[in-house]
């Protein structure tokens, strides 16, 4: 049985019991994403690597604990992640004399064999994930170090706790053919998931920027059965990530955290993701994903922009966000140039969890919002087609957001629209998720996991509740208008962006 292989079951399968499945020699391992790196060290202040930091990520009911191995120039496997210790190089040295020097918590450098079996006594939820290191002194020793550390794990009757994980690629195919149904994962990140699964390697445990360098890697790994494994994540935006997209498992300096962002995750109640864009790349929004609206003609609210398309004065994706940027700069007629994209005829959305994180543009006159229309509108119509504002904000009263919508029965031009408002702290410093639930029955509008307004079906016509059809998504960032220009326009606060993280839409899961 390939360990981490049953822990994907696991997690996909997360409502049937693993221990009552657990036959004898197959472990139950914890049902979670978190493998602590170098063990549990951070919080506790404990050496990395030491047999300390693996008991304690054993006692947070970790799914792994990851360590680090290395041979000594006299052939004893030890438990280390520096090449050097205590200023001896480790290949160079041997053992007796670095034993010489404790660990800061006054525990002996461990062996191997010390460190495996402090990880199989008690231990009923954490694999224990094995780097091997290459050796400095020939691939060959490489080679001789893998078989070295394969045989005493058998040797301490635990295949069944321990996943192999190295840079060297050479020394996963030997382990590999020492043992065929043991559990391996490159670390290198340079190699596709369909590379690894014709190499029979049975995971891809990367860098997590080589996974935004390659979203692609994602579903081919799911679809390859090979395991999804990120390094070494200790920021919660990165964490959050990894979890929206159902990462197996996620190595981490802070797995106390990692546990608290689990909890607070959309997948926790259900939801899976269906459609996201990240900004992981640079220049002009996907366009597999995005268009224009394009224009100066006000939009109906005597807006002042020129909406341009494809022009990255307006809309550039760089730094891992999407900036939309309105300028001081005269464009037929219009005194500012801006942008508005949208998913109409690339993406739309019906019912869902739809998040976006994005910080807001400062300033007298800009009127950013995140929206939605109902794709019928070229035939149905404004507002028979159904508006959804995830978020409104106008720059002169910058400590609100709005979330409304506008319906045949419920809009502003009657002053009958569905509105309410929450305080926002810092608009402008920080980013902050804007957010829907929308169900038949219902949308949520939320700031930061926060409920501020709250619609539901009174179950009478469309044009009360429209919301049963395909909606699309928009962007944009006005400057002035009926709302937004109410009080004039501050003219020093050009170029003002509106700054995107990420778009997620999640589908509820049947
Ligand atoms: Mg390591």
């Amino acid at each position: 049985m390939r360990l981490f292989y049953f822990i994907l079951i696991t997690i996909c399968f997360a409502s049937c019991s693993i221990s009552k499945n657990a036959t004898k020699g197959e472990m139950a391992f914890a049902k979670n994403s978190v493998v602590a790196h170098r063990g549990a060290w951070k919080q506790n202040n404990f050496p990395e690597n030491s047999i300390a930091s693996l008991k304690h990520a054993i006692k947070l009911n970790c799914t792994g604990s990851e360590f680090d191995v290395r041979m000594t120039a006299d052939d004893s496997l030890i438990v280390n992640h520096d090449p050097h210790y205590n200023g001896l190089l480790i290949e160079k040295t041997n053992y007796s004399d670095l034993i010489k020097f404790k660990l800061s918590n006054g525990e002996k450098l461990p062996t191997l064999r010390e460190y495996i079996k402090a990880g199989i006594e008690n231990n009923q939820s954490t694999s224990l994930v094995c780097e091997i290191k290459p050796s400095l002194i020939s691939k060959e020793r490489g080679q001789i170090i893998a078989t070295k550390v394969v045989r005493l794990t058998e040797k301490l009757k635990a295949q069944h706790m321990v996943a192999y994980i190295s840079f060297d690629y050479d020394m996963l195919k030997k382990i590999m053919e020492l043992s065929p149904n043991t559990t391996t994962q490159y670390l290198e990140g340079n190699k596709s998931p369909d590379q690894l699964k014709a190499d029979g390697i049975t995971g891809a445990d990367y860098h997590f920027s080589a996974f935004k360098n390659h979203p692609e890697w994602i579903e081919s790994a799911k679809k390859n059965n090979i395991t999804l494994n990120a390094w070494t994540v200790n920021e919660a935006a990165d964490m959050d990530w990894l979890i929206a997209n159902r990462f197996d498992f996620i190595t981490t300096n802070e797995p106390e955290l990692l546990f608290e962002r689990i909890k607070k995750s959309p997948t926790v109640s259900g939801w899976k993701l269906s459609w996201s864009d990240e900004f992981n790349y640079k220049g002009l929004p996907d366009s597999t994903k995005w268009n224009y609206d394009v224009g100066g003609h006000g939009w109906g609210n005597n807006e002042l922009q020129y909406y341009t398309e494809k022009d990255t004065l307006n809309a550039i994706v760089k730094g891992g966000y999407l900036n939309i940027i309105a300028r001081k700069q005269i464009k037929e007629n219009k005194q500012y140039t801006s942008a508005r994209i949208l998913t109409k005829n690339k993406a739309d959305f019906k019912y869902g969890k739809i998040e976006v994180q994005a910080k807001l543009p400062a300033g007298r006159g800009t009127w950013p919002a995140i929206w939605m229309l109902g794709k019928n509108i070229d035939n149905a119509g404004w507002p028979l087609c159904g508006e959804i504002d995830i978020m409104e904000h106008v720059g002169y009263n910058k400590d609100s957001i709005f979330g409304t919508i506008h319906t045949e029965s419920y809009n502003h031009i009657k002053g009958t629209q569905k509105m309410k408002g929450i305080f926002i702290d810092k608009p402008y410093d920080s980013f902050h998720v804007f957010s829907i639930e929308w169900t038949p029955e219902k949308i949520d509008f939320m700031m930061d996991g926060v409920v501020y307004n709250h619609i539901v079906n009174e179950h009478l016509t469309t044009n009360e509740w429209p919301f049963d059809q395909p909606f699309y998504l928009i962007m944009n960032l006005a400057i002035g208008g009926g709302w937004g220009g109410k009080k004039g326009i501050d003219e020093t606060v050009f170029p003002a962006v509106m700054q995107i993280d990420y778009v997620r839409v999640y589908k509820k899961e049947n």
